[in-house]
């Protein structure tokens, strides 16, 4: 009796002349996802098993594959000779004692003698038999017990199914640059873009030493929980200092976020396009602060000349970014208390509908070119 993993995928099969690609982003996101864990991966009839791994990291290995992109379900399995003894052992192993049940029977196996449907109702006769708590029920049972004879002789026995992240493979749509700041919205909004297959890197602005290192080390986390769902990013972190500097010293206070805002997206574009990203990604959700208006997205949109940017929850409220951020574990380091670069030099009356001439006109008494390439000449990058 060896356990295996039944992973189903899900949109993946859709996507006719594509398909071999899509299948081979897939299984190489398993691999990275099981890094260091002993198992196989082996392609069967339209699903994916994994084996030859140590029983006690079964767990560990369902959690690690629910951040994989592009699975619908999975199933832990006890593999066994196609036996109807066998089975049935397996079945009782794996079936629960109590409560309502059916036999589902999958049979790829055509030698065997006896059809699905036969098979169904003698392995559920005789656990009835055997455990006398146990009530069928075909439309609507507490377990459904799987049975999936293979061609190769083998008999997979499961127990119902655990849901997959869902999704396309990470990879498969292009890569994108996400700001990353280190409050609740930008992971959410990085995990939205990756579910659709695209690849994520990473860019942070700080305003050290207005900003302490533990901020730092905050969107250090937060880009891990998500380098989790993404098989990895890059993080870039960018020194916006003298910027804000700058604009405290020449600019009129209002103006402070608004043009911080501009610097952020033209440095993102820059250091995205370096990189072969393909769009920027923000947390921005419309008017959920004074900076997220329409005409604040207007103007700090704006500058971006190349690149599409993507705004994932700008339809959200607050209190859905929130369960989607403790779902995927980022929600208790995002509230950790800390300084954003954006709170540095706050003005009390942030301008919450600016005018693009005033933007212009306090954009033009500073040296944007050279900001930006100090700034990017700033950069350090992260592996994670
Ligand atoms: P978040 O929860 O993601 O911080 P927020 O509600 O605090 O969002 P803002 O501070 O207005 O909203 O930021 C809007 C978006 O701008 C963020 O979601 C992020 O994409 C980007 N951003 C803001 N600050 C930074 C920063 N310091 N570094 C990188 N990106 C940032
Ligand atoms: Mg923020």
């Amino acid at each position: 009796m060896e356990k295996v993993i039944i992973v189903r995928y899900s949109e993946i099969h859709l996507k006719g002349n594509n398909r071999g690609y899509f299948e081979r982003s897939f299984a190489e996101n398993m691999e990275k996802a099981l890094r260091g864990i002993k198992h196989e991966i082996r392609k069967h009839s339209g699903r994916y098993l994994i084996e030859g791994f140590d029983d006690e990291l079964t767990d560990e290995i369902v959690a690690r594959l629910s951040k994989v992109f592009g699975i619908h379900t999975m199933s832990v399995a006890i593999s066994v000779k196609s036996d109807l003894d066998e089975i049935f052992r397996a079945a009782c192993k794996i079936g629960p004692d109590y409560g309502t049940f059916k036999v589902e029977t999958h049979r790829a196996d055509k030698k065997f003698p006896m059809n699905s449907m036969e098979i169904s109702a003698a392995i559920g006769g005789r656990l009835l038999d055997y455990k006398p708590e146990l009530k069928v029920d075909i439309h609507n049972p507490q377990t459904v017990i799987g049975l999936d004879l293979r061609e190769n002789g083998t008999t997979l026995v499961f127990n119902g199914m655990i849901r997959g992240a869902g999704g396309m493979p990470v990879g498969t749509a292009g890569k994108g640059m996400l700001l990353i700041s280190g409050g609740i919205d930008s992971p959410v909004a990085g995990q939205m873009i990756a579910k659709r297959g695209m690849k994520i890197e990473c860019v942070h602005f700080h305003s050290y030493p207005y900003t302490n290192m533990q901020a730092r080390e905050k969107v250090e986390e937060l880009a891990s929980v998500l380098a989790g769902y993404t098989c990895g990013t890059n993080l870039h972190i960018v020194k916006v200092t003298h910027i804000q500097e700058e604009i405290h010293k020449k600019c009129n206070g209002e103006y402070m976020v608004t043009l911080l805002r501009r610097f952020m997206m033209r440095i993102a574009e820059r250091l995205a396009l370096r990189h072969g990203c393909q769009c920027l990604i923000t947390g921005e959700s419309l008017g959920q602060v004074a900076s997220q208006t329409i005409e604040g997205m207007t103007s700090s949109g704006s500058v971006v000349e190349k690149l599409p940017i993507l705004r994932p929850l700008c339809g959200f409220d607050k209190n859905e970014i929130i369960e989607r951020s403790r779902a995927m574990g980022a929600y208790e380091i995002s509230i950790r208390p800390y300084e954003d670069c954006c709170t540095v030099f706050l003005p009390r009356h942030p301008v919450i509908r600016p005018k693009m001439e005033d933007i212009l006109a306090e954009e033009a008494k500073l040296d944007v070119e050279a900001l930006i390439d100090e700034a990017l000449a700033s950069t350090e990058t992260v592996k994670l």
